[in-house]
């Protein structure tokens, strides 16, 4: 349910209604805007008598809200969110780039790798660290090394960073992670949701491989629930029945996700396409279809990367990219 205040409504006659909504079990979340200020209620409000709340004279107008998603819901929070990326905003008219390798493999790669895409105008730097790969026997990722060899390219960049967790038992190894990344495979690992849910992290959440946008919204949610508010929504491709691509990148879902939802929406056209050739077009296709980001995957040797060499631009091929996508948000966002 949602009870928007009057816009001359005092601080002290908000706080006064929110103990009192608190004192019928409901959470409240306040969402102050340019002109009204939004109570989300949150929990059972069946048992909430709407008529008398819409009687108060502080109350412009109540509303239930039949989704199952509230806190990311659009409708608690009409303006868009503009997340904090380590110092980076994205989101709200926020566009930003995130560039680095499928893995961190050694110093002078992610070193390399990090200068390279930061010339060229990437805002933040990715790599994997903890790799969920469908084989045991494929290389798994540096685990803690990794992470530390991804500071390091932070301290010589400046770039903020973004790595995978598979497992809230290493979360102390993300400290210095700028943006945690929950991956496709973990899109419903609700534990690992609900433990993010309890830190102050940004998090980029992928959508599952076979996952619905409400789902992928439901998952938003369980991180929200937990308090954390700062969630970044990464579009990666859906499995079809097309077997060209690795996967099928769903562009419709920017729109959509906009319109049911507050939070921020990255495309990732290089999971999306699996060939290094399709990822310009995709990536340009998706800041004009409204994204406020994009995450792509640059190698400084695709041939020998560890890990998805073939979907993996080189930092020229990026750059050249760069360059496209600079004349693609002049137009989509003057
Ligand atoms: C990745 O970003 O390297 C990754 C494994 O992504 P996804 O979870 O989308 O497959
Ligand atoms: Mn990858």
């Amino acid at each position: 349910m949602i009870t928007v205040l009057k816009p001359n409504t005092t601080a002290e006659q908000r706080d006064h209604l929110i103990h009192w909504l608190e004192g019928q079990d409901v959470q409240v979340h306040v969402s102050e805007g340019a002109e009204y200020t939004i109570l989300g209620l949150v929990g059972d409000t069946a048992h909430i008598d709407m008529e008398l709340l819409e009687s108060l004279e502080i109350v412009q107008s109540v509303k239930r809200v039949s989704e199952p998603f509230k806190k990311c819901n659009r409708k608690f929070h009409p303006e868009d969110t503009v997340v904090d990326a380590g110092g980076v905003p994205i989101g709200g008219g926020h566009f930003a780039v995130i560039a680095g390798p499928c893995s961190v493999e050694t110093r002078d790669q992610i070193i390399g790798i990090a200068e390279s895409v930061k010339a060229s105008g990437a805002k933040l730097l990715r790599g994997g660290a903890f790799k969920p790969r469908t084989s045991p026997y494929d290389f798994q990722g540096l685990h803690a090394t990794g992470l530390e060899l991804l500071s390091e390219a932070k301290k010589e960049t400046g770039l903020p960073i973004v790595s995978e967790i598979m497992d809230m038992r290493d979360l102390d190894l993300f400290q210095d992670v700028d943006v945690i990344q929950v991956g496709a495979r973990n899109m419903q690992n609700f534990e690992l949701l609900k433990g993010l849910g309890h830190t102050n992290k940004t998090i980029l959440l992928k959508r599952g491989l076979a996952n619905t946008l409400k789902e992928l919204l439901m998952s938003a949610e369980y991180i929200m629930a937990g308090g954390n508010e700062n969630v970044i929504l990464c579009e990666r491709g859906i499995r079809t029945y097309e077997t060209y691509t690795r996967n099928t990148l769903d562009l419709s879902c920017v729109p959509v996700l906009h319109e049911l939802s507050h939070l921020p929406v990255v495309v990732d056209p290089s999971h999306a396409t699996g060939h290094s050739n399709l990822v310009p077009s995709m990536a340009l296709a998706a800041a004009a279809a409204g994204a406020d980001g994009i995450m792509v995957e640059v190698h400084n040797d695709p041939l020998h990367a560890l890990c998805d060499g073939a979907q993996s631009l080189t930092p020229a091929q990026f750059d050249s990219l760069m360059q496209q996508m600079k004349r693609i948000l002049e137009v989509v966002r003057p």
